[in-house]
């Protein structure tokens, strides 16, 4: 785990803009990786069927550094979203992105776009992992882009 310093910093920039509340929530528990992934549920000491992760077929436990990162799912919303948008993020853990836009030389605007791509990222990511594992239900990549475009666009 990091200090807490950083972890204060990364989330005066989540708590800095207007975001919608629900994306915020889950932005800030995503940066505090405190989102109950099939890990986190473990590791409370709750029985789970499976640790694996929904979104794939990697068969690799469901974490959050796989779910918003390493996941193959995952990888290709952001490579579609990074084309889409042009900006180089980095592809860290999410506290990490954050605190590296943060301190990016970059205008205030551009800072303003990779903030909410990363929030798009995250919100999207968690609801069709939970459409998945709550009613077994798929959805397509494409649709997931297209969702973020249109929230990214109200954003701005
Ligand atoms: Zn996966």
């Amino acid at each position: 785990m990091v200090g807490i310093g950083p972890i204060l910093e990364a989330n005066a920039l989540i708590w800095h803009k207007v975001l919608q509340p629900k994306h915020r929530f889950i932005l800030w528990l995503a940066a505090q990786r405190r989102l109950l992934t099939r890990r986190g549920l473990i590791s409370m000491g709750l029985d789970c069927d499976s640790d694996e992760c929904v979104l794939c077929d990697m068969q690799h436990p469901e974490d959050s550094k796989h779910l918003f990162l390493d996941c193959p799912w995952a990888v290709e919303v952001w490579n579609a979203v990074s084309d889409w948008t042009r900006i180089q993020l980095p592809h860290l853990d999410i506290h990490e992105a954050l605190h590296m836009i943060k301190h990016k030389n970059w205008t205030s605007f551009k800072k303003e776009i990779a903030t909410a791509v990363i929030e798009a990222l995250v919100y999207n990511i968690w609801t069709t992992r939970n459409w998945k594992f709550f009613r077994g239900q798929t959805v397509n990549i494409n649709f997931v882009v297209q969702q973020m475009k249109i929230i990214i666009r109200e954003r701005l």
